[in-house]
């Protein structure tokens, strides 16, 4: 029997993405170096539909249906290229080779080229939502070639997501730029939660509030505008007893926040593009921080504030801060996403990304139908801070936002998420900003030349000299 789709690599991922195609109607190769995944596979859920087994990949690649189309969903790095070697090997100029993984989006560019040099299509792309979503319908994030996404995109939309009968899935754009929205995405990620973290972190240091009673409050926020799957979890979260110690949850986890890389991968690149994501980089950062032990009990006793804490008003501004150095945050990964676009040539559609992303993925949230509206009214939009409504929920909760700012500074608890959000809006809506005594200063020293605001040109004032200007 010929299958619609297969998929190698069986683990949490492969198996519950090779089971939605089956609970969705379509005939799926299943395949796995160690055979036993797949015969576990079949055992546990062959009966949900229909699955080809396959025991070598040989056998796998002959039993898809042609235009091939095969997803890899194996340990993301050069296990992915051994087995892209291995299917490629077996299969035909007009073939697919899906990489589902968590890959970097330049291995994913390599790779593209490499296979269309031979005729093959790769189709590097992005898959969010864990384990849950990869059963239940995730966001697909798939970029290579248009006409790969021709056959391949219904095959996808039919087990993605659904939010109001849309599917989360959509062609981001050629060879690595699926990959890259996905890295983008869990950057996005880390942000979210480093900003819900500082915002539980301040009510429980200024107000006192146990993690019970935050948990509440996060359940009333999730009510409003910050409507979320990461808050409706942090309620979850907080609101958890240890069943061991019948001590709060958090408070008997370690205090050092891990990470797998995707946060660090997208601060490279924005480093590379030239895009602050001071967001993103800020909870990459404070998750390191927290991983240094040493560092942290060498400097326990260095001196802290005694300013006072504001009162339960507090609780509704950090609520606002939270919103507003979001919307922060979401336009930095977009800008992110936009000067990829140029530097690569992929024409993302931005407004799309906020459609995908409802559904199905760690970020999804109402507010992404705000994102899709700001960027459907205005495709060209600089900076999503601009869009109307957002600029109008800023004006809104600016006042708040200093007031935590401040308060936060001046009791000694750290926001970097919350500080550096204020400083990039303050920093963007500038009319004039201190850019021109570093650009003096670089001229000094350096002779690095300096543009003026009156004529065109470069120009360099001789400092050691007569002091006179002249053009570079
Ligand atoms: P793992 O990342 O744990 O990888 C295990 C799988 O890879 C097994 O099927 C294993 O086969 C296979 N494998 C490893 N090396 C090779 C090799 N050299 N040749 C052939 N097969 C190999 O699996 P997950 O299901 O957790 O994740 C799969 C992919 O999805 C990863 O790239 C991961 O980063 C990504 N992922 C994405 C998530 C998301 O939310 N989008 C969440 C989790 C993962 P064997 O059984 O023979 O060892």
């Amino acid at each position: 029997r010929t299958a619609d789709i297969g998929v190698t690599g069986l683990a949490t991922m492969g198996r519950n993405l090779a089971r939605n195609f089956a609970r969705h109607g379509h005939v799926v190769a299943v395949h796995n170096r160690t055979e036993s995944r797949t015969k576990q596979l079949m055992e546990e859920h062959g009966d949900e539909g229909a699955f080809v087994p396959s025991s070598s990949v040989e056998e796998f690649v002959s039993s898809l249906q042609r235009p091939r189309k095969a997803i890899i969903m194996v340990k993301a790095g050069p296990s992915t290229d051994a087995v892209i070697e291995e299917l490629a090997g077996y299969m035909e100029p007009g073939d697919m080779i899906i990489d589902g993984g968590n890959a970097h989006f330049l291995d994913t560019r390599r790779r593209e080229a490499a296979l269309r040099e031979r005729g093959l299509h790769f189709v590097g792309t992005g898959i969010s939502g864990g384990e849950e979503g990869a059963l239940n319908g995730p966001s697909i994030m798939p970029g290579g070639a248009a006409e790969a996404y021709e056959t391949l995109g219904p095959l996808l939309e039919d087990i993605a997501a659904k939010v109001d009968g849309t599917p989360c899935c959509v062609h981001v754009g050629p060879d690595g730029a699926g990959h890259f929205v996905k890295m983008v995405h869990n950057g996005i990620e880390y942000a979210d939660m480093q900003l819900i973290a500082e915002s539980y972190d301040l009510l429980r240091q200024a107000l006192g509030l146990s993690p019970g009673e935050l948990a509440d409050v996060f359940r009333e926020w999730n009510r409003g505008e910050l409507e979320s799957y990461l808050i409706e979890i942090t309620t979850e979260v907080l609101g958890h007893t240890d069943l061991a110690t019948g001590r709060p949850f958090v408070d008997v986890v370690l205090d050092q926040a891990e990470q797998k890389g995707t946060g660090r991968w997208t601060v490279q690149s924005a480093l590379e593009l030239g895009v602050p994501v001071t967001g993103i980089a800020e909870a990459v950062f404070a998750r390191a921080l927290s991983g240094h032990p040493g560092q942290r009990a060498a400097a326990r006793s260095l001196a802290g504030p005694n300013g006072t804490a504001p009162g339960a008003e507090l609780i509704d501004d950090v609520r606002r801060a939270l919103y507003a150095s979001k919307i922060v945050a979401y336009a930095q990964g977009f800008d992110q996403i936009t000067a990829a676009g140029e530097e690569y040539g992929w024409n993302v559609d931005r407004g799309a990304m906020a459609t995908i992303w409802r559904g199905g993925c760690i970020i999804r949230a109402r507010f992404l139908d705000r994102i899709r509206a700001a960027y459907e009214a205005d495709p060209a939009l600089p900076t999503l801070l601009a869009a109307p409504a957002f600029a109008a929920a800023l004006a809104d909760a600016q006042d708040s936002w200093r007031r935590v700012v401040a308060t936060a500074a001046t009791i000694g608890v750290p926001t970097p998420g919350f500080s550096s959000a204020l400083a990039y809006y303050d920093g963007l809506r500038r009319d004039r900003l201190p850019a021109a005594l570093v650009q003096g200063l670089r001229d000094f020293f350096g002779a690095h030349t300096y543009r003026r605001v009156d004529q065109a040109g470069a120009f360099h004032t001789d400092w050691s000299g007569d002091r006179r200007e002249r053009p570079a």
